[in-house]
């Protein structure tokens, strides 16, 4: 079978690999759409910390089952998920239901070779049926996934004020969950052309530009009384440093984006405003049936955030020019 691999920091080829023999409890899935992200473009820059090369990237698959094993639930043929996130089942996290942050979790094209290929062969657990959506539709729950968990982790009441810093697809995935919650959310980014596309979703009420009017504009839209729940989604250690200042008094902050870095805040505002601060980390299998519900129920619509798509033999090329701000990637869909 074909499979895109990154070889080295800057270097991916298509390479002919054998089709993975199907573990006895696993699911053998043809892949057909893999969605790409900031994740995929880190281990191509070299800067994913976790990583050892050689390794096929992909972990936002829509996929047919191609085999399963004998009286599973899967036939021949079906549309399904995977769950990337491989929990161990057996830590304190997962006993408690938080698989998405398990302390032995293993994420495909992470930790372990991904669906940037013809075929994957995926453990049973990790495998949903995904009947009613289409391909491009699977490829797009992992990452809505995120947003629709980082939106359950703070408490959003119907008419907070949210704000959603950084307007890349996470940003755009809060952004739907927590206007789904019916909360008035602003969305900040410093590139306006991401605010445009999310000026078309037409779930936000505002958007802002950063610049050095930011601040007076975010204290207008809530009247000197900044956001109940603010959500970084920047991967950007200045901006989450700043979005301390733009939590209401008894408001959240939730970090959706993770930076190698250390962050610093000013205890005295912390305290003074008695902020909760949440991390947010991945998606659970509640996050991912949420999600799907709410794009067969046509709550969210998916077909926008689909900017750019190509087949997976034009990877190589394709993935440098998506890599560079100007040609306006949202979500790009590889077609396998
Ligand atoms: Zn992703
Ligand atoms: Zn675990």
């Amino acid at each position: 079978m074909k499979a895109v691999i990154c070889n080295s920091p800057g270097s991916l080829i298509i390479a002919e690999r054998p089709v993975p023999e199907r573990g006895r409890e696993d699911v053998l899935l043809r892949v057909r759409r893999v969605g790409v992200c900031g994740t995929d473009m880190h281990i191509v820059r070299g800067t994913q910390p976790y990583l050892s090369y050689p390794r096929v990237m992909g972990h936002e698959l829509g996929c047919e089952v191609a085999e399963a094993p004998a009286g599973s639930e899967f036939k021949t043929g079906d549309a399904v998920f995977v769950m990337p996130y491989l929990s161990c089942g057996r830590c304190q996290a997962c006993a408690k239901g938080r698989t998405n942050c398990c302390s032995r979790l293993e994420v495909l094209g992470v930790h372990r070779d991904g669906g940037m290929a013809e075929y994957i062969s995926v453990p049973q657990p990790f495998v949903r049926r995904a009947d009613g959506l289409s391909l491009d539709q699977i490829s797009m729950v992992e990452f809505l996934s995120i947003g629709a968990h980082a939106a359950e982790r703070a408490t959003i009441n119907p008419g907070d004020r949210v704000l959603v810093v950084g307007a890349g697809p996470i940003g755009v995935a809060v952004l739907l969950f927590a206007a789904l919650k019916h909360a008035h959310v602003t969305v900040l980014d410093a590139r306006p052309d991401r605010l445009g596309l999310v000026k078309r979703l037409g779930r936000a009420e505002s958007l802002v530009t950063l610049d050095d009017e930011t601040r007076a504009r975010l204290l207008e839209i809530t009247r000197h009384e900044m956001f109940d729940v603010v959500f970084d989604c920047t991967g950007n250690v200045r901006a989450m440093e700043a979005g301390f200042d733009f939590v209401a008094h008894a408001g959240s902050y939730v970090l959706v984006s993770i930076v190698p870095d250390r962050v610093s805040f000013s205890d005295p505002e912390f305290h003074r405003r008695e902020t909760t601060l949440l991390g947010s980390r991945n998606a659970t299998l509640a996050d991912v049936t949420r999600v799907m519900d709410a794009i067969r129920s046509g709550r969210i619509d998916t077909t926008a955030l689909n900017t750019h798509r190509a087949p997976l033999a034009s990877v190589p090329e394709v993935m440098f020019q998506w890599m560079k701000p100007e040609t306006g990637v949202m979500k790009a869909i590889v077609e396998c």
